[in-house]
């Protein structure tokens, strides 16, 4: 059984109330470790420990080099303890052990894309209007980081915080979602034995009324980074106004997949399927919202079911299995009461929508992946984040119409579209307000290129140099030279 304590000023130890929080395997249900859980006190503690390493410690002192050398580092010790990671990630989690690799190998990467980035000089020399003078924009760590985190992607949202933080030179209190911390504990212990200064990395764990939010009020943290869903980000925001400290926010989506008449079909079908039933759906930009053109509309739809029918669920941690349990059984309600709504709103179901009747599958939180066709933008299923195994499919006959359509939504996280005329890719890639766009693709991720939403998906941007950015503050130093006096006042 894995015991898990708070990481605060270099020391682990427990919370002051002794409480602790079983962590459950969401495939069987049963606890997997005991971690410490803290309140306000503990979180208090945390953020003095970073603003004091951040103002005071030789953490302050080190150069951008030994920050880059320190993330190239902390690449090669994920990469060592991949596997470790991946199996502590599914347990956790309930994904599938080679998502899980995926998700290793792309911290370990990202790692490294920071530590290139910490290598560069981020200054600006600017053309100063006057003679004999300099100007210039300094780029200088923006202090102390509050970085409240999701369930569904622990440790890769957790990195994609960290990376960036530490590469600027900030200090940081890392909490993780109460439901997952395994991955980020180990992360902690792993980067506690590389000799950085006590106080940079800071660990709480606990939940976000307390936990979070006092992080979220605190005085002494100057940027929150949050990732989670829209009506937390809003309380977190209102919460951030105390300090008007920065707020950057990765928030739900709800991802539109269009498929055009001229598409690649058989791709299209199969990844149809990818963009939906990875991690059961649970990920931000699911391709849950499915708008299919009315000439290939119901082959589409029989040849994407046949598929469907064949998804084998499972312990995420066994070979075969494709598609792994939801994370909990209050998450699994909540998606059932969404395929429930979609009934009644008038949605057909065509497979799926239940609980699956394995016996091996009934100690898992699991709903079968789910298709239902005849939808329409006023449904509740099609316009909010359902974040489960659930298709809904739209039918379309016109671009303009389905772009229109798509754009209809409060989200601007992701979209993809399928089609072979070029003329249209330019067209629809203009149209469609989301934050990433894939054409004949779909959940395409890489550590340098900005993620993030428009509308209500968030601010922001995570990864490549805009996610550097978020981590930055700007001072612009101007020297005269040669001054002079203006002789203007009272001479
Ligand atoms: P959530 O909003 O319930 O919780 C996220 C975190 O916020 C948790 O750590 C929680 O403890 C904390 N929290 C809760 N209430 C808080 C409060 N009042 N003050 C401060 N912190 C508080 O989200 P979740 O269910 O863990 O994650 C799923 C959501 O995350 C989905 O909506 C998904 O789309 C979103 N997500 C977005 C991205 C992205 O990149 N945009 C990535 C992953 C997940």
């Amino acid at each position: 059984m894995i015991r898990g304590q708070l990481y605060i000023n270099g020391q682990w130890r427990d919370s002051d109330t002794q409480e602790t929080r079983g962590i459950l395997n969401p495939f069987g249900g049963q606890a997997v470790a005991h971690v410490a859980e803290a309140g306000r006190a503990e979180t208090k503690s945390a953020i003095l420990s970073a603003r004091r390493a951040f103002e005071g410690s030789d953490w302050s002192k080190w150069t951008s080099i030994q920050r880059a050398e320190l993330l190239e580092k902390l690449g090669d010790t994920i990469e060592q303890h991949a596997e470790e990671l991946a199996r502590l990630e599914t347990l956790d989690t309930g994904k599938t052990l080679i998502e899980s690799k995926w998700d290793m190998a792309d911290i370990a990467e990202l790692f490294r894309y920071f530590g290139a980035l910490a290598r560069e000089d981020h200054s600006e020399t600017l053309e100063s209007p006057n003679p004999n003078s300099k100007s210039v924009l300094v780029r200088e760590p923006i202090g102390v980081c509050g970085m409240i985190l999701p369930w569904n992607y622990p440790l890769l949202q957790a990195a994609w915080k960290i990376a960036p933080a530490l590469a600027t030179g900030c200090t940081m209190v890392i909490k993780p979602s109460e439901i997952t911390p395994l991955t980020t504990l180990k992360f902690v212990e792993l980067a506690s034995q590389l000799s950085i200064p006590p106080g940079v990395i800071n660990l709480v764990l606990g939940p976000g009324q307390t936990v979070g939010a006092e992080l979220a009020e605190s005085l002494d943290v100057d940027l929150i980074s949050f990732t989670g869903g829209v009506e937390t980000g809003k309380r977190i925001m209102l919460a951030a106004a105390n300090n008007v400290k920065r707020v950057a926010l990765e928030l739900g989506g709800k991802n539109p997949n269009i498929i055009f008449a001229d598409a690649n079909f058989d791709v299209a079908v199969d990844y149809a399927l990818n963009a939906v039933f990875f991690h059961a759906g649970q990920i931000c930009s699911a391709g849950s919202r499915l708008m299919v053109h009315e000439d290939i509309h119901d082959q589409f739809v029989s040849v994407l079911g046949e598929r469907i029918k064949r998804i084998k669920l499972g312990n995420g941690l066994s070979k075969d299995t494709q598609m792994g349990p939801l994370i909990s059984a209050a998450h699994r309600k909540k998606v059932e009461n969404y395929i429930r709504l979609g009934v009644e709103e008038g949605a057909k179901l065509v497979i799926g929508g239940a609980r699956p009747q394995e016996p091996e599958l009934q100690s898992g939180y699991f709903v079968s992946p789910t298709l239902f066709t005849n939808c329409t933008n006023e449904m509740r299923i099609v316009k909010e984040e359902v974040f489960g195994p659930v298709i809904t499919v739209e039918r379309f006959s016109d671009e303009a119409e389905v772009v229109a359509r798509a754009n209809n939504t409060i989200y601007g996280l992701s979209a993809g579209f399928w089609t072979q005329d070029r003329a249209r890719i330019e067209r629809v890639s203009k149209s469609l307000r989301f934050g990433t766009v894939w054409v004949n693709d779909f959940n395409v991720y890489f550590a340098r290129a900005p993620w993030g939403g428009y509308k209500q998906s968030g601010n922001g941007r995570e990864l490549g140099r805009s996610g550097l950015e978020e981590y930055f503050e700007q001072k612009h130093l101007y020297e005269n030279y040669e001054p002079e006096a203006l002789k203007w006042f009272g001479k």
